[in-house]
């Protein structure tokens, strides 16, 4: 895989850069909401401007249709003013980059041929650029044109993000198993199990919290009562999962009438788990804070609710004091900067879906497609 520290003033000044970026950020009440992943673009962004580049960003958003109300935003928060142009004017940029010399594409999905990695799509996209530069890690596990065709239109190299990131992500599968542990929690076990299966042997211990519990506690026959859970089956035992062994119980979720502590087991039928017992969650500290390496994806509980978070709470805070940490989840990095902790990991990744399918060791096609695998 090429990579971006490879070019250098001689071969960027005065070049022209289409960068993929992702800012598929959550808008709320038209601000941004979370600004991490914007900020994690800044380093690759500064570095062509730096020596001297012009680029043009590329990224889908899912929240808005339009990058328009929150162009700005994203300018203010990269340092760095930005031109909107709409896919429609893609090949009249030349002009524009008199204006800034970073134009922002709009929602690139706005074009269906991007999802459907459409060659033509991604030809006209490369039109009258140098080079392609993909930064965009989070969106890698997806076979799309401005992600993956594109690659076979410019020459093509990893942004400092996407390098970072492999460099983490890997470095978790590689370092030796004694000492490595895992914790998941969260929702969504169908994409997570490829990762417990994964680390079966490569990690000393997994740790499960949060609403994939719940599969493991039906599979084994424990009552769950009305608790969050979904179809898929968890076939895996083994002695390095550690599932929680006293949990706090709700008959309603918006945590209005209350929570209680009590044993697996003991559930109603109309009361759902919605936490790991703060008793419990110091076992799992004591756990974490004696590792070597720590691997956190996923909250212990529903902790959107301030009363449903404090499993999650002691974890994060665990985390933060290992010795190597590296967390990612866009649930998990939101948990994490409310409780003012995030600058205190390792490695926050940027990738939910992204670094669950490279922790599982499957090839994202992102990737493959600027030869990381080669
Ligand atoms: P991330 O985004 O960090 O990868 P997920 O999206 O997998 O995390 O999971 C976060 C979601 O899981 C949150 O919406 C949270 O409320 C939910 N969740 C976690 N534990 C429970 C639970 N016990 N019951 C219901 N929902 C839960
Ligand atoms: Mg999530």
């Amino acid at each position: 895989m090429k990579t971006i520290d490879q070019l250098g003033k001689n071969e960027l000044s005065g070049k022209k850069v289409l960068l993929r970026v992702d800012f598929n950020v959550p808008v709320v009440a038209g601000k941004i909401a979370e600004t991490f992943r914007i900020k994690s673009a800044k380093e690759t962004i500064d570095y062509l401007v730096a020596n001297g580049a012009k680029a043009t960003l590329v990224s889908h958003i899912e929240a808005i249709e339009s990058f328009s109300p929150i162009v700005e935003q994203i300018g203010e928060i990269l340092g760095q003013a930005l031109t909107l142009v709409p896919l429609s004017e893609l090949n009249s940029r030349g002009n524009l980059f008199n204006a800034s010399p970073i134009l922002l594409l709009d929602n690139i999905r706005q074009d269906k041929r991007e999802i459907e990695n459409d060659k033509e799509f991604a030809r006209k996209l490369s039109g009258g650029f140098d080079f392609y530069i993909n930064d965009a890690f989070a969106v890698c596990h997806r076979n799309h044109a401005s992600v993956s065709a594109i690659t076979e239109y410019l020459p093509s190299y990893a942004g400092f993000l996407i390098k970072k990131e492999t460099e983490n992500l890997s470095e978790a599968l590689k370092a030796p198993v004694a000492g490595k542990i895992v914790v998941l929690g969260g929702a969504k076990i169908s994409t997570k199990l490829p990762v417990i299966k994964n680390f079966l042997d490569k990690a000393e211990k997994i740790l499960i919290g949060g609403a994939i519990a719940n599969s493991f506690f039906k599979a084994k026959g424990i009552q769950i009562g009305a608790s969050v859970v979904d179809d898929t089956v968890v076939d895996v035992s083994s002695p390095k999962i550690v599932l929680p062994e006293n949990i706090v119980v709700t008959e309603d979720k918006t945590g209005k009438s209350g929570a209680t502590s009590m044993p697996l087991g003991n559930i109603a039928p109309n009361q759902m788990i919605v936490d790991i017992c703060p008793e419990f969650a110091e076992k799992f500290a004591e756990i974490i804070k004696g590792s070597e390496m720590v691997i956190w994806n996923g909250p212990m509980g529903l902790s959107e609710i301030e009363r449903f978070a404090e499993g999650t709470k002691i974890v994060a805070q665990a985390v933060a004091s290992a010795s190597r940490s590296i967390i990612g989840g866009g649930d998990t990095i939101a948990a994490a900067d409310k409780l003012g902790l995030l600058d205190k990991y390792g490695f926050v990744s940027t990738g939910g879906g992204a670094m669950l399918e490279f922790l599982a060791g499957n090839e994202l096609a992102g990737l493959k497609a600027l030869g990381y695998y080669n």
